[in-house]
């Protein structure tokens, strides 16, 4: 899919978040070429701009913009990802790497190995750990569920390159979905380079219609689950057993589930 990039000048850069234990959202990129068929991003930033995935507004005076000292935890990015594709040309969020206040507490997460150019940046910042999305999806389920993200594998290894630059790193296991993404394997595969975790259970309801078809059609057993209260019920309950009894440092799981929510381990 040809990608549309659209620049523009955006007023401000940090943006207040509703998110549990973030306090401020930073995106120099709106829209994402890595265009997840279940993304949630798509519903908060709506598709006036085309359809997800074939456009990307990048806010070329985001890194004047960085500069900014703000307190609390910042989190880059929460509606794109800042290694999508275009970053290797266009270089926004190294730009804003470099001009961002080094004393401003930063969360990075993204699902692309191109976050290892940016090691040198990172050394600079007091605070700062970097996360990689991480979910199971390999051959078929990759096609279905996310076939546009860079493979599993090389989001584990710029994991460890990370974690062997001296960094503090995480993986936000997600979307977990049931039968599907093997928590389990997962965590056995990074722990000796992950610091902690953060675990997400596929929000099926903001997904949006579109991806509901594909895993009706593709996976009604895990549709099933998600979908079924009683199901669902105990899905999250063997999930919860399973990660705590991993010996790993986990921050939570976000459930989506009434009742649970965001169940800290
Ligand atoms: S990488 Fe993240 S922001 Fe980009 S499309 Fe996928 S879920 Fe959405």
């Amino acid at each position: 899919m040809k990608v549309r990039v659209i620049r523009r000048r955006v007023k401000t850069l940090y943006t207040r978040s509703r998110i549990p234990g973030v306090d401020w959202s930073v995106n120099q990129y709106v829209g994402c070429s890595f265009a997840c068929p279940y993304c949630y991003a798509k519903n908060v930033v709506g598709e006036k701009e085309g359809e997800w995935g074939s456009w990307v507004v990048a806010k070329v005076n985001a890194p004047e913009l960085a500069r900014k000292r703000v307190s609390g935890r910042v989190v880059m990015s929460t509606v794109s990802d800042p290694y999508q594709p275009v970053e290797a040309e266009l270089k926004l969020t190294r730009s804003v790497l470099r001009f961002m206040d080094k004393r401003n507490e930063l969360s990075i997460l993204t699902k692309s190995p191109l976050v290892t150019r940016d090691i040198d940046l990172f050394r600079l910042f007091n605070s700062i750990e970097v996360g990689l999305t991480v979910n199971s999806f390999e051959g078929r389920e990759k096609a279905l569920l996310e076939p546009m993200t860079p493979v599993m594998k090389a989001r584990i290894n710029a994991l460890q390159e990370l974690h062997d630059a001296g960094l503090r790193t995480y993986a936000f296991v997600s979307p977990i979905i049931p039968g599907v993404t093997d928590v389990s394997d997962i965590v056995e595969e990074t722990r000796d380079f992950v610091d902690h975790y953060f675990f997400e259970v596929l929000n099926l309801r903001k997904a949006g219609e579109g991806f509901e078809s594909t895993l009706r059609e593709n996976f009604p057993e895990s549709h099933r689950v998600l979908t079924r209260a009683e199901l669902f019920r105990a899905f999250i309950d063997g999930l919860i057993s399973e990660v705590r009894s991993l010996g790993i440092r986990g921050e939570g799981i976000e459930t989506h589930f009434r009742g649970w929510g965001f169940v800290r381990l």
